[in-house]
């Protein structure tokens, strides 16, 4: 009787052993299955994180740009010229605005197209972007057909100059649409932080008016504030 039972006690023990053994592989394979699961979800997460990530920054570029001529907009515009005045305030540096506005454009949208227009848009900007290529620079549209460029340490002088550059430059484009090729003149007008200008508001006013003197005074022309 005494072997029998001690017979049973071992197999009891043998088969709760087993169950025992039994009920950990199926946890251990429950937790393992747990974390591959949390890894999966983990990695889609951040997966779709970075896709975020991506998205928003197109979209922040995309809010600062110009559908048409792929230059800033005029939002970034503002925002950078307030940025700059205070940096030029603070440590006293020179600060440039160019205001370029296209003679008669309206004649060459009504004469031309809209289309040969929009191309004309497209070709000043590249052309400004390129003559100002060795200076820190923002170049945004500012209105329909006008464009503000910002420069950050360059005097009243030498912005003059570029914008004289730019006017040449433009001056020898050839745009062309379908059949067409024509070619347009540019004013601007230039002002800088060290002519008596107080206020970024009162930079971009003092470069609005050399603009409008350089059209009084006959167009096709840089005038430089002051
Ligand atoms: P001014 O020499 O005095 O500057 O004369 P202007 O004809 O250039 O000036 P005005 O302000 O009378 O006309 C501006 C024109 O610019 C009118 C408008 O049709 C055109 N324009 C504005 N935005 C766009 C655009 O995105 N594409 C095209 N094609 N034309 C535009
Ligand atoms: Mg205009
Ligand atoms: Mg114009």
């Amino acid at each position: 009787l005494s072997i029998a039972l001690a017979d049973r006690v071992r197999e009891e023990r043998a088969l709760r052993e087993e169950a025992q053994q039994h009920a950990l592989a199926v946890e251990h394979a429950a937790r393992e299955e747990l974390e591959q699961a949390v890894d999966d979800r983990t990695r889609e997460l951040n997966d779709a994180m970075v896709q975020l990530q991506a998205a928003n920054e197109q979209l922040e570029q995309l809010s600062n740009v110009d559908g048409l001529t792929s230059v800033h907009n005029r939002r970034f515009f503002d925002n950078m010229l307030e940025e700059y005045w205070t940096e030029s305030e603070k440590d006293d540096s020179d600060l440039s605005l160019i205001l370029f506005d296209v003679d008669h454009f309206k004649q060459v949208n009504d004469i031309h197209g809209h289309l040969l227009g929009d191309e004309c848009l497209k070709a000043i900007a590249g052309c400004i972007h390129e003559v100002m290529d060795s200076h820190d620079h923002v170049l945004a549209r500012y209105g329909g057909e006008e464009f503000a460029a910002i420069l950050p340490g360059v005097d009243g002088n030498r912005a003059a100059e570029l914008a004289e550059a730019v006017r040449m430059a433009v001056a020898k484009l050839k745009i062309r649409f379908e059949d067409r090729e024509i070619s347009v003149k540019i004013s601007a007008g230039v002002a800088g932080r060290k002519d008596r200008v107080d206020s970024a508001l009162q930079l971009v006013n003092w470069a609005d008016h050399a603009l409008y003197q350089a059209k009084e005074t006959g167009r096709n022309r840089i005038c430089r504030y002051g």
